[in-house]
This record gives C-alpha cells, structure tokens and sequence, in this order.
C-alpha cells in the first residue's frame, strides 16, 4: 500500500502541494481529479521521485519513499505518461526489455520472453518488431503501459493516459486500466475521464490548489459533493 502524510512541494515561492493525505491500499484503484494546475501531476512525480518534496512522510509497504534509491523505487512504482515516453529509435519489445536488462539486471532472452508476454496481454501480440512511430497513439500507449507491467510493480501511477489519443482509441486503453484494476493491481489513476472515476475507481481524490479538498467512494463524491468547490468542478467538465 501507499501512504501519505503532510506531503508539500514548492516550486520556488509557489507552493503546489500545501499538505497531501493520502492512502492507497493494496489491490485499490485511486482516482485523482481537479481543476488544471490543482498538483496532480506534482503529486505523482513526487511519488516517483521525479520531483523531491520539501516535507511529509510517503511510505511504499512501510518503506520511506524518500530513502529509496530512485531507480529502485521506479521498478516498484511504475508510471504511464500522456504522451507515453517511449524510445522512438527502439522497437515496442526492446522498449520494454530495456527496463528489464538495465533496471533489473534481467537476461536479453528472459526479458524478450517477458516483453513479448506483455505485449499479448495489452493486445499486441505480433507488434513487437514495430516502433513506436509505426503504431497507433493508443496502441504507444499500450506499449507504455505494458512496459510499466513487465516490472512487475506494486504501485502504477498513470497520469492523463487517455488525453493525447484521439477519442476512437481512448475507450480501448480505458478498458485496459479497468481490466487491470479488476485483476488487483495498485493503481493511482489522474483523469479527466469523470466515467472511468466513476465506474471503476474504489476512491476519489478530489485535489484543488494543492490541497485534497474531498475524497471518498465515487457515489458519495458522484451524487452528493459536500464542498462548493468540487460542485463546481463538476459543472464545468460534466
Ligand atoms: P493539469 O490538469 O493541467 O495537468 P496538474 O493538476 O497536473 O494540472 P501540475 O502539473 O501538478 O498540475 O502543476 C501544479 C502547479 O505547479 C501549476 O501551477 C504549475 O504551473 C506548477 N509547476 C508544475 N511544474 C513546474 C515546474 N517544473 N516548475 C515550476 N512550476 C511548476
Ligand atoms: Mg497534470
């Protein structure tokens, strides 16, 4: 599970986290929501440690965030990006299998037998030899996504996966997180997709000017918001 206490982060005078509680138990799927420029994106960096925060306490199982080497961390909390990050001059499979030999010291063999299971899993089966300029947006983005698998992590954090693909192909990597949440996976999941908030996570974070303002089960945040803010939120992206 992830915890979080008092989490903070400036960006010089700007202070963009004002304090984050968070708790992400296992085998959940946490949905962060709010306005543009709310700190989601800061708040999942600096789980990752692509950013340090100034104050606070994140725990993975226990374990400081903080104290971790970051490549160690980034093996165990996998993240998925908008515009998916992946090697343009590389295929899909050694794009994964890059991770697995460098990160976790795993033989060229062994890695290419795990990249070509995952790439079955997200539907790509038969893709490996492609790069990434000759698949879809939302086929990338399942080369993204099964690249964070293939670590076998404990945590995914996914941040606004669906944002940069054209509508025909978001519903396919939607209907992909919520196969994985289904089957147990950690996830934290940043979106403006209201629906997939609603149907699939177990929790809402409802984040606006770095502070989380509401959280709790969909219904609760869905049908009866307690806070004029979040209200608002809702009648402008419902
Ligand atoms: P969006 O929905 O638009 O992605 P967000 O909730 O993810 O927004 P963040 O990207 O976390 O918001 O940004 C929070 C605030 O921090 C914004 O005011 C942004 O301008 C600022 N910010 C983000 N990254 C940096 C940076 N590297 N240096 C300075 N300020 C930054
Ligand atoms: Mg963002």
């Amino acid at each position: 599970s992830l915890s979080i206490k008092g989490l903070r982060l400036s960006y010089g005078a700007l202070e963009v986290l004002r304090g984050i509680d968070l708790e992400v138990p296992k085998g959940t799927v946490t949905c962060v929501i709010g306005p543009s420029g709310s700190g989601k994106s800061t708040l999942l960096r600096s789980l990752n440690r692509l950013v340090e925060s100034n104050a606070g306490v994140m725990k993975l199982d226990g374990e400081d965030i903080r104290l971790m080497k970051p490549e160690k961390l980034r093996a165990r909390i996998g993240m998925v990006f908008q515009h998916f990050n992946l090697f343009p001059d590389h295929t899909a499979r050694e794009n994964i299998m890059l991770a697995l030999t460098k990160i976790k010291g795993i033989g060229r063999d062994e890695a290419r037998r795990i990249a070509d299971a995952r790439l079955a899993e997200v539907g790509l089966q038969g893709r490996g030899d492609h790069r990434p300029s000759n698949l879809s947006g939302g086929q990338q983005q399942r080369v993204a996504i099964a690249r964070a698998l293939a670590m076998e992590p404990e945590v995914v954090l996914f941040d606004e996966v669906t944002s940069a693909l054209d509508p025909e192909l978001v519903k396919g990597v939607l209907n992909l997180m919520a196969d994985l949440g289904r089957r147990g996976m950690t996830m934290v999941v940043v979106t403006h997709e209201m629906g997939f908030a609603r149907h699939v996570a177990d929790r809402i974070v409802f984040m606006d000017e770095g502070q989380v303002v509401e959280a709790g089960p969909p219904e609760q945040l869905f049908t009866a918001p307690r806070t004029e803010r979040l209200k608002k939120f809702f009648a402008e992206v419902l």
